[in-house]
């Protein structure tokens, strides 16, 4: 797997003086580069590495990003802006930080959103802190992309649920605490027929053994629900409200998935500049030449343009929560477009990088080596490229 490599700069704040930011948007970015800069974690071992991320990340106080004030967490509401500033830094220094971040926010976003008081007491608090860590469980292996063709069944019992079932694809599968589970309490509702529950790990009938293993470092996991017996209040949120649950939260974390990719191009073309700068080649180096120059641009281009969408679509959901009132434009169709364009855009940009490390490119250990290997994922998972293409297209059509 891959070796955690410290970045040859650190990253530009310019894009901080955009509109889109406030001022404690711009303190939250100064104070995490520094920490993230001098953080060193071995990442040979993808789960021990995860396992130490949450640690170190709450510790550092990062994770109250996560959850909202009331819970302990570092601002009133979850914000996009922060989130998106947070993952597009951690992204930069190293992807597996970014995911341990993001899976303490996404694994927990139903709490946040319809846990009771209980619920987000018991469970919050200590995702805020790093003490317990979260996981989303929706994919099944018949229901990726088509969520209400779910099969896991959750049955009522005289005193709460047994669930029974099969979830793939679980980030901190086998390292989490808890899972955010959605199974069907209503099997011939489709996605109206959905409910959350949550699952604590040590729950009897729950095996999450089966370790998935993917070309980038990522925790992951099938869970077997095999008559697993939960206690009535485990259902988070409306009986049969689920797929409206997991949809709200996905919509909160599209944008910062969005932002990892940007983190990652960002450091691809960081890499890209560097080896350009240095390597000797026909008695000048690579960046004199107009081709390299040209290529630079576009890496660019494609940056910035991610970047942008990526901005609207956080300060578009933002700006709607502190009104209180619907965003000014389509929200999902800007998340989508941020979504698909920044982690198209970061898988461009860091093909062109490897390819300008010649050899070097392809050598495993070589930051821009690891990178390609990183990005691919972000383009399939929490909605793949065509299925957030749909979204757009759909948006387009209804004017
Ligand atoms: C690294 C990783 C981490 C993940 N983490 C989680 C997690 O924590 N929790 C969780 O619940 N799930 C997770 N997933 C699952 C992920 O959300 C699914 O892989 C994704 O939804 C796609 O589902 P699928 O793999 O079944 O592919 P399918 O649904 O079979 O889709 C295959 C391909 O078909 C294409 N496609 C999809 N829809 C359409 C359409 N309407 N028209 C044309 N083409 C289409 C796309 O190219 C897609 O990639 C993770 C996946 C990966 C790879």
């Amino acid at each position: 797997m891959s070796a955690f490599v410290a970045p040859p700069a650190p990253p530009s704040v310019a894009h901080l003086a955009l509109p889109f930011f406030g001022d404690e948007h711009r303190a939250l970015a100064n104070d995490l580069l520094p920490w993230a800069d001098a953080q060193r974690i071995d990442e040979h071992d993808d789960r021990a590495a995860c396992r130490e991320w949450v640690r170190q990340l709450g510790d550092g106080g990062w994770l109250r990003y996560c959850v909202p004030a009331s819970s302990g967490g570092a601002l009133e509401k979850l914000d996009s802006r922060a989130l998106v500033l947070l993952r597009e830094t951690l992204a930069y220094h190293s992807p597996l930080a970014d995911f341990a971040f993001a899976m303490q926010g996404l694994g927990s976003g139903c709490i946040t959103l319809a846990g009771s008081s209980a619920q987000q007491s018991d469970y919050l608090t200590a995702v805020a802190n790093g003490t317990k860590i979260a996981a989303f469980a929706l994919s099944e292996p018949d229901a990726g992309s088509d969520v209400g063709a779910m099969a896991t069944r959750a049955t009522a019992t005289l005193d709460g649920w047994q669930l029974d079932g099969e979830k793939t694809w679980i980030s901190n599968g086998g390292i989490a605490d808890f899972y955010c589970v959605f199974a069907k309490t209503e099997p011939a509702g489709g996605t109206r027929g959905i409910t959350a529950f949550i699952v604590d790990a040590t729950a009897a009938g729950l095996d999450t053994s089966e370790h998935i293993h993917v070309m980038a470092p990522h925790p992951l996991a099938s869970l077997k629900f095999d008559g697993c017996r939960v206690p009535r209040d485990a259902q988070l949120g409306e009986l049969n409200g689920g797929f409206k649950l997991a949809m709200r939260t996905l919509d909160i974390f599209r944008a910062s998935v969005a932002a990892a990719a940007l983190g990652m191009g960002r450091r691809a073309l960081a890499e890209a500049v560097h080896h350009a700068k240095h390597r000797k080649m026909f008695g000048q180096t690579l960046a004199d030449f107009q081709l390299t120059q040209a290529k630079l641009g576009e890496m660019a281009a494609l940056i910035d343009s991610a970047a942008l969408l990526t901005y609207r679509a956080a300060w578009m959901r933002d700006d709607a929560e502190r009104r209180g009132a619907p965003a000014v434009g389509d929200l999902s169709a800007a998340a989508a477009m941020a979504k698909m364009a920044a982690t198209e855009n970061a898988s461009r940009v860091i093909d062109m990088a490897l390819q300008m490390h010649g050899g070097l490119g392809v050598k495993v250990g070589t930051k821009v080596e690891s990178l390609y290997r990183d990005i691919r994922s972000l383009r399939i998972y929490e909605g793949a490229t065509e299925v957030q293409q749909l979204i757009i297209g759909k948006s387009v059509l209804k004017g």
